[in-house]
This record gives C-alpha cells, structure tokens and sequence, in this order.
C-alpha cells in the first residue's frame, strides 16, 4: 500500500475550496515528488523573501515567508509544513487575509499547508514561528561550541527538513532564488548559503540574497560567534575565532580544488566558495549548501588529511546544486557523481596513489553496507534507483547511492576512455545547468550523447535496476594498501613499520587487523602508536570501532565515551553504537547515548535511537 498517497488524497475531499485542476496548465518539467504536498502544476514558489528574528532564549525563529509564485490559474497552493506554527496568511502586495487550511499531520511528512488565492494571485505571505524541537535546527549551548561564550545555531535541510522552519514547497524538482533578513542578538554574525557578510553588523541584523535558483533543501543559516578568513581571492573560511588560524591552515588548499574541478567541469557558477566549521553537533561530514560549505570539525586533522571532504562539497557546486536529482528515489544522481568528481579532483592535487587508497576504503565500506541492507527489511535497497514512497528519504543516504553510485561512472569511464567521458560529462553539466535530472532522463542522455554514438556497450540495466554489484565491477587496487594487509596479517609477531604512512593506511591497516586478534597485541599498538588518543577522527572512528568488537574497549572507554559525547556526526555514530549492540553491551551504549544525546542534531539523535531501542 502506498500510504502517502492515501493521507495525501483523502483531506481533498475535506477541503473547504475546491481544487481546480487544469490539464493543459502540467509543465512536464515538474516530476512528481513522493515526498512533497506540493501540486507544482497548480501554483509553484519561484521566490522566496524571508524575514526571520533568532530567539536563542525561546529557541525559536519567527517572522514570515513572502512568497512569490507562478499560478496557473490555481485556486490554491499547497506548502510543505512540520511542526511550524502558522499565524496568519496574506496574498498579494497588498497582504489581504486569506484562508487556509492545515491538513492532518503525517508523521514523516509533516502538514500540507493549503492556501486559498485566486487565479491571479502572485505573491502569497505566511506569518509563522518555528517550534521547539524543529528537525532542522540545531540548537548550540556555548558549552558546545569552542567559545564556551555564546550559544550557536545551525540549519540542516536535506533531505525534507527544510519544511521544519520554512513553509516551502519543499521538493528537490522545485527550484526558487531568495533574499532574506535575519535578526541576530547583538554580537553575532549570520550566514546563508548565499552572498555573505564577513563582519559582525552593530545591530545584528543581516541581508542576503541568492540569485540562481536552487531546490529548498539547499537554503541553509548558521549563527553564532563567528569571524572569518580569506584563503583565496575567492574562497574563505568562517568558524568561530577559536578554530579560524587552525581552520585556514588545514583549507588552505580550497581555491587549488575550485581551479581543478573548472578544469574539469567547466565554470563554477555560484561566484564564491567558502566553507564554515560548524561546532561538533553537526551531525554531517559536511553539507553542500551553495557558496558556503557546512562542515563538521572532525575534519580538522592538523595535517590536512581529510580535506577530500572539501573536495567533495565543492563538487556538489556541480552535481547536486547544478543538476540536482528530481526526487529523493534518484539520489545517486547527486551523490555517485559528486563522489567520483571528489576522487577525480584528488587525483588531481595529489596523485593516483592517494585516490587507489581513497577508493579501496570506500569500496570495502560499500561491500558492508550491502551486507547491512541485505540482512534488513529493504534488501531493493542495494539498487541505484529507489522507490521510497512512504519511507523517510533520509534512507537513501547509504554507500549505494555515493559509492555503487561512483564505481558507476569509473567503470563508464574505463569503458569508454576519460577524454570521451569527460568531454560527456562537461557537455551534461553545461546542458542541465539549473536543472532537475530523473534517472531515466540521465540513462537516455547517456546512450544517445556517449554509448551509442562511439558504440559502447555497458550494462546499464543491471548497475542501475539490479541488486548487489555487476560481475564486472571494477574492484579497486592500491598497491600501498597491499603492503599494510601484509603487515596486519602478521602483527601479533610484529609491529608494523608505519613510517610515512597516510591516515588512510592507518585506517586500513586497523580495519585489517586478523578477527582473532588479542588484546595483548591490541595494548601493544595502542601504546606504541597512542591510537586511543590520535587526532585524526577517521583513526579513532576505526580505531573505537574495533577495539569494541575485538574486546579492547573496556581499558579505553572513557575515550571512546568521549568521542561520542563531543562528536555527533552520524557516520561515526552509528558504527560504534552498533558494535556495543552486536558485542552484548547494550547497556553501555544507552549509558553513553544518555549523556550525549542532547547535544545531537535530530538526525544523528533519531538515527541512534532507533539502532538502540528498536533494533534497526
Ligand atoms: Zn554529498
């Protein structure tokens, strides 16, 4: 049964105005999104003017959401809501009241808000506030920033929580520009992603603007203590003042990385690239908001060993924010492409070498999550195209779509030559700028610009439609990645020579490490390497993860507490949390899950709840 349709359909027939449909007034450019109420061929939002007051006291924002649309003659619009207090609704520049209409909530979906206009109504005005607890926001106390002084606000919008603070009609098919005011206490900065400020204002209040059109889940704010620092004539970096020398120093290379994926995709078409650090509550890597990259701290290596993040933010400029997947069922669209760019990027800055280890720890993350999906409720899952109907679209977030995703297109680009696919992909990105892209419209775009026109044979259908990986997948090879096997196999007789080693090897070489491996052996290395207290957050993500499930865990626990109490970025979570379940320590992990949870994002929160009290 689809029981989105089901609750979407029924409050029609409840409606207190009835709802026209027209047909001739379909733009076919406008997919149907199983995740959104709105009815874009009716009435669809193109520009947003926000007016918005951040309450840290009340953890609230509150203000109105000027709408301007494009009516086909509707009378109604539908918005996406959930868990917004809606006050009062205006049309036209004039702001006469109108009625509306909030139906029942669904609890993935939120609550379709629909609004009364008439047929040439272009402008619709939504007075609301958020509520406590709004899935987007996220609600720093200064003990859980770097300042300690003051509190700090973050957004997260992807995949539908952007509805959770603006009533929007939050589909990806949707795009709209926007401007915007926000008032900030006094003291802080406030940015979007969009032209920003680089200096706190006296009054704390703040203009923006973002003139290309991009989907909602790409509108993002962040708020706090902040300062800000060129790294080149066009890209910076923002994090609180604490953080921004280290910051600088570890992004140094960021204008490098815009001026290698031009040369590969063509122009970057948003003007400037900064990223912000955002405090460790953040519960991603990073978020492509456009012209400001939100990233976690746990990047901050001290030695600029896990800026492939920043490559990959960056190549969302082009896949993802560019061309943006049409629904959430066509997610590999945004993410295998922005993987492969990321590598293809690397590759670039820093050689072959670096990326064969980049792609054989990904490609060993892949073959687990299929494991994982396999022996779960939705093995389909493991197919590059989902069917999500009903389902949270957060759930499409695994190494299918990123890693299955990118191996894809590796394995396009073996077949049929770089200088070919590239050319391919240049001329895709350049055709669809500023477009939405359905998988089917990509595999089409793709037999008649690259397969059948140089007579390629690539089995589409079975890497896009089938389960599990092709026969042929192209498994990837590191040489350096031997030698550490090798030195795994035989630690229990020697430690190993981890001279000039990267952190990928050190992340590999924990992740080999035999299955019968004592603890002995496991005390040895910690005391020699000091691994329980590296600071590199990928070795101690690896390293924590394996201690626990090779029983090593109880002599490091307060560390490992200590990362998940500081750290709430998802992808560390939810392993280590996962290895106390399947080593019978259930109870630990709940202890632990106590006392950190509240400075979890709602994404990370949910997702470690639901592994710990429902069984996942
Ligand atoms: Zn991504």
């Amino acid at each position: 049964m689809n029981f989105l349709k089901s609750t979407l359909l029924l409050p029609l027939f409840l409606l207190p105005f009835a709802c026209r449909q027209t047909e001739e007034a379909k733009t076919p450019d406008l997919k149907a999104d199983p995740h959104s109420f709105a009815q874009p061929n009716e009435a669809v939002t193109k520009h947003l003017d926000l007016h918005l007051a951040v309450d840290f006291d009340q953890k609230k924002l509150s203000g109105y959401a000027k709408w301007t649309i494009e009516n086909k003659g509707a009378d109604e619009i539908i918005f996406d809501t959930r868990n917004l207090d809606i006050q009062k609704v205006t049309i036209g520049k004039d702001e006469r009241v109108t009625e509306y209409f909030l139906v029942d909530p669904d609890e993935l979906l939120g609550t379709a808000l629909r609004v009364k206009i008439e047929p040439e109504t272009d402008m619709v005005t939504i007075y609301y506030a958020t509520k406590p607890g709004a899935a987007a926001l996220g609600w720093m106390e200064p003990s859980q920033t770097a300042g300690k002084k003051l509190p700090f606000l973050f957004t997260q919008g992807q995949a539908i929580l952007t509805r959770t603070w603006i009533p929007c009609q939050d589909s990806p098919g949707i795009r709209i520009t926007y401007d915007a005011t926000i008032q900030t206490p006094i003291g802080m900065l406030a940015l979007m992603s969009a032209e920003n400020p680089q200096e706190k204002t006296a009054d704390g209040i703040y203009h923006f603007r973002m003139e290309q059109p991009i989907p909602p889940y790409l509108i993002a704010l962040a708020v706090g203590d902040i300062a800000f620092k060129a790294v080149g004539p066009r890209t910076g970096v923002y994090a609180e003042p604490p953080l921004l020398e280290k910051t600088a120093w570890e992004f140094a290379d960021m204008e490098k990385m815009v001026e290698s994926a031009e040369s590969l995709y063509g122009p970057y078409a948003w003007g400037r690239y900064d990223l912000i650090v955002l405090p460790p509550g953040f519960p991603f890597g990073g978020m492509e908001n456009p012209r400001l990259t939100f990233a976690t701290p746990t990047v901050i290596a001290g030695d600029r060993s896990l800026v492939s993040l920043v490559a990959h933010e960056l190549a969302h400029s082009w896949s993802g924010n560019l061309v943006t997947n049409a629904t959430w069922n066509d997610f590999w669209l945004n993410e295998g492409f922005t993987v492969y760019f990321e590598r293809r990027i690397m590759e670039k800055l820093y050689g072959k070498e670096y990326v064969d280890m980049l792609a054989a720890l990904e490609y060993q993350e892949l073959l687990d999550e299929i494991k994982d999906i396999n022996a779960g409720k939705h093995p389909e899952d493991t197919q590059l195209k989902l069917d999500l109907a009903g389902r949270d679209p957060d759930e499409a977030g695994t190494d299918i779509a990123y890693q299955k995703g990118a191996f894809f297109l590796q394995y396009i680009e073996e077949k049929s030559g770089r200088e070919r696919f590239d050319a391919f992909l240049k001329q895709y990105f350049e055709e669809h700028k500023f477009q939405v892209m359905t998988t089917e419209e990509f595999l089409a775009y793709l037999k008649k610009n690259l397969l059948d026109k140089y007579k390629i044979d690539v089995n589409v259908d079975e890497w896009v439609y089938q389960p599990d990986l092709p026969a042929d997948f192209p498994i990837p090879h590191s040489d350096r990645f031997a030698k550490v096997e090798a030195a795994a196999k035989k630690v229990a007789d020697t430690l190993p020579d981890t001279t000039g080693w990267t952190s990928h090897e050190w992340v590999h070489f924990i992740r080999q490490l035999p299955e019968n491996v004592d603890v002995a052996t496991l005390k040895k290395l910690d005391e020699k390497y000091n691994l329980t207290q590296s600071g590199n957050s990928e070795i101690l993500f690896a390293w924590y993860e394996t201690a626990i499930r090779r029983g090593y865990s109880g002599q490091i626990l307060p560390s490992i507490e200590n990362f998940l109490v500081n750290v709430g970025r998802r992808r560390f979570l939810m392993p280590i949390y996962r290895a106390f379940k399947e080593t019978g320590q259930l109870e630990t992990a709940r202890k632990i899950f106590e006392k950190a949870k509240s400075g979890y994002h709602a994404v990370s929160y949910g997702s470690v709840e639901q592994l710990l009290n429902n069984g996942e």
